[in-house]
């Protein structure tokens, strides 16, 4: 599909709240339309190697950051997952091939998230644009948020009032430009915390796999970081004990705890202000779904703002947001329940649910992304 670009439109003035992925994405996506969009970020610098955050880069994405060249670059820097499966003490209840999805790219590969930000940010310098790290996106309540105005408060003691055409709010969970718009973040934080650990081992490990081992109750998943380095995500405090290491371990690179909140605006913009990524909606991390939702808003959202239509940027992303948080939601119960009853049910059912094609294929699709509408503006088969 071809794109409207007006010159005229070209030269609004764009404010990108947060250099997360999701604000590098919407900023890389602005800049090869021939916007001049400017990126603003409270931190100092990208995601800290060490920190892998999120790390499942899906086929949508991919599909999403071709056209900038950026997908290649995430390719080749990539873990490929190729297989997944699901244990239940030594049995293995579902395997699936990630490269069985129909399509350019396997369903999904892992890049931790201070990677998939550089490579976005090397991109985005090719059109002259760099996050203005150390500076702070203030707002007050927004009396008419079809004209924005906020204020930048950098760590030098300096400060600048701004008035962008447009806003954009991708300034994570915590986001100021979605509490100065003053909506709301409903939706529910479940009891249980999830812990991870990354561990570098001392030689190279096999990489080419994710797997969930499920307890009772309770479940470790184990999914690759880097050739020698794996991530364990538990439901269970002491999962660490639990581990089978492959190799010998040389240290702990990075381990964290965090409560699984479901929340998401709603609607995503008011005038002239758009919410993207978290800033707009959080979920569990099961299914690895988080940054690659945030990055298809803020793809969809640079595409309307080129059409000049960025009015409907809201109603389109609502039901994709709203699919992939009961999706996820269903996912994590299922792995985080603990009634005996219920996961004796779930072990016989889920395996004889997925021996069937269309189940699989389903399945496939939602870890691909391809569940969500297809982007109009790339015009080849994903
Ligand atoms: C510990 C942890 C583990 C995670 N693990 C996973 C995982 O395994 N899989 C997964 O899919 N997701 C995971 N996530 C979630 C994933 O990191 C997010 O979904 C993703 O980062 C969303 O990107 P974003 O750009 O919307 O927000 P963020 O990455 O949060 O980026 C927001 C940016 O805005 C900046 N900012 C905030 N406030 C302001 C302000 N007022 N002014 C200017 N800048 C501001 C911040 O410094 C930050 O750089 C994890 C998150 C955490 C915290």
């Amino acid at each position: 599909m071809s794109e409207r670009i007006g010159e005229q439109g070209k030269s609004r003035s764009i404010l990108i709240a947060g250099a997360g992925p999701v604000g590098l994405a919407a900023a890389l996506e602005l800049a090869r339309r021939g916007f001049l969009p400017r990126i603003v970020d409270d931190g100092s610098g990208p995601t800290p190697m060490e920190e892998s955050r999120a790390l499942g880069v899906n086929a949508r994405t991919l599909t999403l950051l071709s056209p900038s060249g950026v997908a290649n670059h995430i390719l080749a820097a990539a873990q490929p997952i190729e297989r997944f499966r699901v244990r239940s003490d030594k049995k293995i209840l579902i395997q699936l091939d990630t490269r069985e999805v129909k399509g350019r790219f396997s369903a999904v590969c892992a890049l931790p998230q201070g990677s998939t930000e550089r490579l976005l940010m090397e991109a985005l310098s090719v059109y002259g644009i760099s996050p203005e790290w150390q500076t702070a996106v203030v707002a007050d309540a927004m009396s008419d948020p079809r004209k924005p105005e906020v204020t930048l408060r950098r760590t030098d003691g300096t400060s600048e009032t701004v008035r962008p055409d447009i806003l954009i709010g991708s300034d994570g969970a915590h986001s100021a430009v979605r509490k100065a718009l003053g909506a709301g973040f409903p939706g529910e934080a479940l009891e249980a915390y999830f812990y991870l650990a990354d561990f570098r081992y001392a030689e190279p490990v096999d990489t080419h796999f994710g797997e969930i081992s499920l307890f009772d109750p309770g479940m470790v998943g184990r999914l690759p970081v880097t050739a020698d380095i794996i991530r364990y995500i538990s439901t269970l405090e002491n999962f660490e004990s639990r581990i089978v290491h492959p190799a010998a371990i040389a240290e702990k690179t990075w381990a964290s705890q965090f409560r699984i909140n479901f929340r998401h605006v709603e609607p995503m913009a008011k005038g002239n202000v758009f919410l993207a990524g978290d800033a707009a909606h959080i979920h569990s991390p099961a299914g690895a779904r988080g940054m690659n939702l945030g990055v298809e808003d803020a793809c969809w959202l640079a595409w309307l703002i080129a059409e000049g239509r960025e009015q409907e940027y809201s109603a389109l992303r609502i039901p994709a947001v709203k699919q992939v948080l009961k999706q996820t939601y269903a996912l994590t119960r299922l792995i985080t329940m603990t009634n005996p009853l219920a996961i004796a049910a779930r072990n016989l059912f889920a395996p004889l649910l997925l021996r069937f094609g269309p189940a699989r294929r389903i399945l496939l699709q939602n870890v691909a992304g391809y569940d969500t509408p297809r982007p109009p503006w790339i015009d080849w088969a994903e």
